[in-house]
């Protein structure tokens, strides 16, 4: 069965174009043009992943984020105009998996979308056989990937996709300094064009949810370098 992406934009050439290249590929395609509709259908719709504007009639995009987010953890994607940092920061911050610059190249796009249902995949995914687990430790922090879980010191931390993927990358090179490109390579697999600050925004949202939460300091900025994870970290 074909995934269901929902676009909610009201220029209506975008929606069209995104629509025709979404189609091509194999993509179930439903557009709304404002963001009230837009809430509407993406809580109800049966989709595997929304395009969300910012600027929309109605409700603009972050406050359909904001509301969807109460209900669901679809992948959300979404499209911002060029330069707004603070809308970029401002969707991460409310749970949006990705956005994307306009004007886009429609691969770059296609290639986010197919990341992000990839991880929503991996979300729901059933516990593995006994024997299978893939436990990565860090004192009391573990990581389980196939589970797509982290506990520490048994209870478990929410985190989203990307800032899952993060800490399992660092986790994984553990006692190794990986740099900001390093991590953006590793962990969005493509270039985004320069701002490798959106590693800080995420080493940030990690920070906040763990070392703050259990008076640690588990991911380790190292100047001029980038960030660690090692593990003598806590005694
Ligand atoms: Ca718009």
């Amino acid at each position: 069965m074909s995934d269901r992406i929902l676009i909610i934009e009201d220029e209506e050439k975008i929606a069209r174009f995104i629509e025709l290249e979404l189609v091509h590929e194999g993509y179930e395609v439903v557009k709304c043009t404002d963001g009230r509709t837009g809430l509407e259908q993406a809580e109800g719709g049966n989709f595997s992943l929304v395009l969300l504007d910012i600027m929309l009639p109605g409700l603009n995009g972050m406050e359909v984020l904001r509301r969807l987010r109460k209900s669901s953890d679809i992948p959300v994607i979404m499209l911002t105009a060029r330069d707004a940092v603070m809308d970029k920061v401002a969707g991460l911050d409310q749970g949006a998996d990705d956005y994307i610059t306009k004007p886009f190249a429609i691969e770059e796009l296609l290639a986010r979308i197919r990341l992000a249902l990839r991880r929503s995949s991996h979300r729901g995914q059933d516990e593995p056989a006994d024997g299978a687990d893939d436990l990565l430790r860090c004192g009391e922090l573990t990581l389980s990937e196939s589970r797509h879980e982290v506990k520490y010191a048994g209870s478990e931390i929410e985190l989203t996709g990307r800032e899952f993927d993060l800490l399992n990358t660092l986790l994984i090179n553990k006692n190794i300094v990986l740099s900001r490109e390093q991590l953006l390579g590793k962990v969005w697999g493509y270039d985004y064009m320069g701002e490798t600050n959106v590693v800080d925004v995420y080493v940030r949202y990690l920070r906040s949810k763990i070392d703050e939460v259990y008076g640690i300091s588990l991911i380790q900025t190292v100047r001029g370098v980038g960030y660690v994870i090692r593990d003598e970290h806590e005694q």
